[in-house]
């Protein structure tokens, strides 16, 4: 193993034109692909491309990194990943990891941060939040305003959202019980957006997508069976998503070494455990950090899309 490579892992998520596809909108944080293929030309101008497979040998011994690389990962499973990056990833030679939530994938549930992209993008944000709140009132007797300690950690949270839509994003994340929260999007994505097969159509891969991907040289890992974050869930809880998620992967994909990327980054001792005894073999985190011969292979950092070209200029690679 060469000891002083470094390996930089971007994470994507939607990749659209917002502008003309039907599910752009407001709800929905998206690259475009023409600057998602400008950033690859950036990238390849400035480090080398590795894929999976090569990290992976790397991890056990068996092969060299270069010794500046960079790896691309997208989650969620989103239908973007097979028509809108596979095609501009194979035209310059490239292989991806996608991670994701075998929940949204194989049996069809959209996953409440999507219900709610989805919500968002149809209703606005103010119409959103008149609704959610009148949902609320009727099924539940709780008061939802918030208060001012809420307000402060809307505020440190959600920093970068509008007042509305952070309002929104932190009741349903963080103030609603996991049950409540699944009620309440249900019935307004019944009302306003059909059933959820119909949007789980829309949003996500479906497992022949999967297959073509993997088929094709691309990795597929896992993102939690349910895409909840596991800071919310017992260790129990944490060990059976994992392997449910592994579990189904393994079914219709076939064994192999697969990664893992923790739900919104949601990451603990009993989290990594939970991963590892599964199965997987690595996991990514959201910590914007190098890939480097001391990287705990289950914590192993990545830098979102939209923070790379401020990351390789202030993160200064290793002397040679
Ligand atoms: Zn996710």
């Amino acid at each position: 193993m060469n000891e002083s490579p470094q390996c930089l892992a971007v994470m994507y998520h939607y990749v659209r034109d917002a502008d003309a596809n039907a599910d752009g909108g407001d709800g929905i944080v998206a690259l475009h692909p023409v600057d998602f293929a400008g950033q690859l030309d950036r990238l390849c101008a400035d480090l080398e491309p590795v894929d999976w497979q090569l990290l992976d040998a790397w991890y056990h011994g068996r092969a060299n990194l270069p010794e500046r690389s960079f790896l691309l990962t997208f989650d969620d499973g989103l239908i973007d990943h097979a028509d809108v990056v596979a095609p501009i990833l194979e035209r310059r030679g490239l292989r991806g990891v996608f991670l994701v939530s075998t929940e949204s994938i194989v049996e069809r549930r959209p996953a409440p941060a999507h219900q709610l992209h989805a919500l968002l993008s149809a209703l606005g944000a103010d119409q959103l939040r008149e609704t959610l709140l009148a949902r609320l009132a009727d099924v539940s007797n709780d008061r939802w305003h918030l208060t001012q300690a809420d307000r402060s950690r809307v505020d440190s949270i959600y920093h970068y959202e509008s007042p509305v839509r952070a309002e929104i994003k932190y009741l349903i994340h963080y103030k609603l019980s996991s049950d409540l929260r699944d009620d309440v999007l249900g019935l307004l994505c019944a009302a306003h957006l059909g059933p959820a097969t119909l949007l789980a159509s829309r949003w996500y891969l479906t497992i022949d997508q999967l297959r073509d991907l993997q088929s094709a040289g691309h990795t597929i890992g896992g993102h939690g069976h349910r895409h909840e974050p596991y800071a919310r869930l017992t260790p129990i809880q944490q060990q059976h998503d994992a392997i449910r998620s592994i579990g189904l992967l393994t079914e219709h994909l076939g064994a192999g070494s697969r990664p893992f990327s923790y739900p919104f980054g949601s990451i603990g001792d009993s989290a990594v455990h939970a991963c590892q005894e599964a199965g997987f073999t690595a996991a990514f985190t959201t910590v914007p950090a190098w890939i480097d011969a001391q990287s705990d292979r289950f914590r192993m950092g990545r830098v979102d899309t939209i923070a790379v070209d401020n990351f390789l200029e202030t993160h200064e690679l290793c002397p040679r």
